[in-house]
C-alpha cells in the first residue's frame, strides 16, 4: 500500500503535468470508486470545465485543487495508479481503467485500479478543512520537530509501531516506513509510545524524516503493485533493512530479522538491535 513517499512521487509528477490544465470531460465508470457523491456522473459534473490549480498531498491522500476552492481527493490504496497520455495505454498493462479525466491539451489522465479499494471524493472547502484537521502533522514539514513528536507520543500507551501508524497522530506513515524508522532508531516496536526517552524520540524523529526523504528520492518502494505515473517503479525495496526480510540476517548484527503481528499487521524488526 502506498505510503507518504509513494504518494509524494505521484504527486510531484501530476503537479508538474496537470497544474493549470482544464478538465474537458470526466468519467468514473465504477460506482465503488466514487466516495460521498451519488454517482460517477455527479462527480464528473463537478469537474467538467474546471481548472486544476495544483496537485497536493496530505498524508497518503492526493489532493487535486480545483478552481476556485474545492478539492478532488484521491486515494490509491492497494492497486490504484495513474497514467497520462494522448492515447489509451496498453490494455495488457492497464486492464482496469475505471476513471478518465480528459484535459484541454489533448491528453487524458487514466486511473487504473484492479481491486478498487481506492477512489475519489469531492470536497468543498469546509469538508477539505475538516479532513486536514483530522490528520496529524506532516512528518516532512518544517514544523514537525522532535519536541512535537515527543508531545504526540507521550499521550499514547499504544505500542510505538501502532502509534506511528495512527494517521491522527502522524500523517503518511504505514507498515513499511514505521518498521524501517524504528530499526534505524534502535527502538523495539512493541515498546509503549509514552515510554520513549527524549534521546530515543530525537533518534526516531531523525530516522522517520531520513527514511521518508530517501524513499522519495528512490521513487518509493515497489513490492507488488505500486507504480508511479506511467508505469515507473520505485527502487527503495533494495534498501530496506528489515521490512519483508523475516529470517534474513540483520544488516547490522547478522541475527535473523523477526516478524510479529501488531494490530493485525506485520512488523519486522531485529530483537538484538532494537530494545
Ligand atoms: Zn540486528
Amino acid at each position: 500500500m502506498p505510503e507518504l513517499p509513494e504518494v509524494e512521487v505521484v504527486r510531484r509528477h501530476l503537479d508538474r503535468e496537470l497544474s493549470g490544465r482544464t478538465i474537458r470531460r470526466a468519467s468514473f465508470r465504477r460506482r465503488d470508486i466514487v466516495l460521498g457523491l451519488s454517482s460517477g456522473r455527479a462527480l464528473a459534473r463537478k469537474l467538467e470545465g474546471r481548472r486544476i490549480l495544483s496537485v497536493g498531498r496530505r498524508g497518503k491522500n492526493l489532493l487535486f485543487r480545483i478552481d476556485p476552492d474545492a478539492v478532488l481527493q484521491a486515494q490509491l490504496r492497494m492497486t490504484g495508479r495513474f497514467t497520462l497520455g494522448e492515447r489509451r495505454p496498453d490494455p495488457k498493462r492497464y486492464r482496469h481503467i475505471v476513471a478518465e479525466l480528459e484535459l484541454d491539451d489533448g491528453r487524458t489522465l487514466f486511473y487504473d485500479d484492479m481491486r478498487r479499494l481506492g477512489g475519489f471524493r469531492w470536497l468543498e472547502a469546509e469538508a477539505w478543512r475538516a479532513l486536514d484537521r483530522a490528520l496529524g502533522p506532516e512528518p516532512l514539514a518544517r514544523g514537525f520537530t522532535a519536541r512535537k513528536l515527543g508531545e504526540i507520543l507521550e499521550t499514547s500507551r499504544a505500542p510505538i509501531k501502532n502509534a506511528l501508524l495512527d494517521q491522527k497522530r502522524v500523517a503518511g506513515l504505514g507498515n513499511i516506513y514505521t518498521s524501517e524508522s524504528l530499526f534505524r532508531a534502535n527502538i523495539h516496536p512493541a515498546r509503549s509510545a509514552d515510554s520513549l526517552e527524549p534521546a530515543e524520540v530525537a533518534a526516531l524523529h531523525r530516522a522517520v524524516r531520513k527514511v521518508l526523504r530517501e524513499a522519495v528520492e528512490a521513487a518509493g518502494t515497489t513490492f507488488r503493485d505500486f507504480r508511479a505515473v506511467n508505469g515507473r517503479s520505485g527502487s527503495f525495496q533494495r534498501r530496506l533493512a528489515v521490512y519483508a526480510r523475516e529470517g534474513e540476517p540483520c544488516r547490522r548484527c547478522k541475527r535473523p530479522v523477526q516478524r510479529i503481528v501488531q494490530a493485525g499487521r506485520s512488523t519486522f524488526f531485529c530483537a538484538a538491535c532494537q530494545v
